[in-house]
């Protein structure tokens, strides 16, 4: 058995010490934090859905239908006329003939990939992308082969050097931490090219880009025929939680009888899904959160660069400022919480080796002031901690 107590120190010395801090407060741009109000930059609700009324009715109301818990798995009488009725709403808004809902991302990740991948065969990895898509691959006993970040190009020539029957290609369609976005259009080229199936996990881009915020493809201009599976989120801009594939009829038939994370699993409760169907409206009718979103996107870049802070090449509302240094990542995210503002450090493991950042995310339901307040708060922590070099 692992000696935990001796990993933990090892982390410890490390500098990798996880901290978990407890908000007492609804969601939103202001929170209340181990006690402190503070100004959040650190969310993934980025419509600003996960306190809207509305949901918080539809929750209520789903709850008074159809009870708390789902009481089964979903092959065991779990699975109700919400989440079936969710299921056909989902699909129909990605345009995918199916769809199948899961609890969480995690969980449909996993299923996914599991399912799709064969023992010892390669499963071809952008190098970023989500922990759960290379947990999957890993359920599977199937072999990780990561491909330069972004890169269809590396992608073709791994193929190329390994010819295989149907090969499996996994990305992020745009990615959780650097907030760039996967070239769909050339990766669904180069696996059309070589027979292969591509799946894309969504989770950053379903409500966000596209038109309606139908997502990555849909902005791409990448129909669904072109990618085998699609996975989003519903925890993100959707502000209730849970997760679902979209497919063809055979593979969403397939996760019934081979995806082992969603056959032995707790349906989730039925009232989220009678909420969500909610959120969906909203997601579809939100071109007026997109456009205050962006607005916010733009609004920091600017900012940023007069400011010469480190900016990322995204252009989503994830925006990274590479560090690089661990301990100076931690730093500054020290002085902006001292200031008031929560933006979380991001360091190894989470990233790779030497690309400590501070992970900026923005929600259509902060002000232009309280994005002022950030830039003011970034320059005076960045004067205060140099890095090394400048020092
Ligand atoms: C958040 C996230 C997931 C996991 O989704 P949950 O519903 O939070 O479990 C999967 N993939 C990516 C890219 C994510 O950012």
């Amino acid at each position: 058995m692992r000696d935990l107590a001796a990993s933990l120190a090892r982390w410890t010395a490390r500098g990798w010490r996880r901290r978990l801090r407890t908000r007492t407060s609804p969601p939103g741009p202001e929170v209340v934090l181990d006690g402190r109000r503070l100004l959040a930059f650190c969310t993934n609700d980025y419509l600003g859905l996960a306190g809207h009324p509305a949901l918080v009715r539809a929750l209520c109301e789903g709850a008074q239908r159809y009870g708390t818990g789902s009481s089964a798995a979903h092959l065991l009488g779990g699975h109700t006329e919400a989440h079936a009725r969710l299921e056909a709403a989902l699909a129909e808004f990605v345009g995918f003939p199916r769809a199948r809902l899961f609890a969480t991302g995690y969980a449909a990740n996993l299923a996914l990939v599991s399912m799709l991948a064969e023992r010892g065969e390669p499963v071809y990895h952008d190098r970023l992308n989500h922990a759960s898509l290379l947990d999957g691959t890993a359920l599977a006993r199937a072999r990780v082969v990561r491909y330069a970040h972004a890169d269809a190009d590396d992608l073709a020539r791994r193929l190329d050097a390994n010819p295989a029957h149907a090969p499996l290609v996994v990305t992020d369609g745009v990615f959780s931490m650097d907030g760039d976005l996967a070239p769909l259009p050339a990766l669904a080229r180069v696996v059309r090219e070589h027979g292969g199936a591509l799946l894309v996990d969504d989770a950053h881009g379903l409500g966000v880009l596209g038109p309606q915020g139908r997502g990555s493809l849909a902005q791409a201009g990448v129909g669904p025929g072109e990618v085998q599976a699609l996975v989003g989120t519903l925890g993100k801009a959707f502000g209730t939680a849970g997760a679902f594939v979209a497919g063809d009829e055979t593979l969403v038939d397939g996760l019934v009888h081979f995806g082992r994370p969603w056959i032995y699993s707790t349906a989730p409760p039925p009232a989220l899904a009678h909420a969500t169907l909610q959120a969906l409206a909203l997601v579809r009718a939100g071109e007026e959160a997109r456009r205050r979103l962006f607005e916010r996107v733009h609004q920091f870049r600017r900012g940023a660069r007069e400011l010469g802070l480190p900016l990322a090449p995204s252009e989503t509302p994830i925006q990274p400022l590479l560090v690089g240094d661990a301990q100076r990542a931690q730093a500054l995210s020290a002085a902006l919480l001292e200031a008031g503002i929560w933006v979380p450090a991001i360091r190894p493991p989470t990233v790779p080796e030497g690309t400590a950042r501070l992970r900026i995310t923005l929600s259509a339901a902060h002000t232009r002031e309280q994005v002022d307040r950030l830039l003011e708060a970034l320059a005076r922590a960045w004067a205060a901690h140099p890095a090394p070099e400048e020092a």
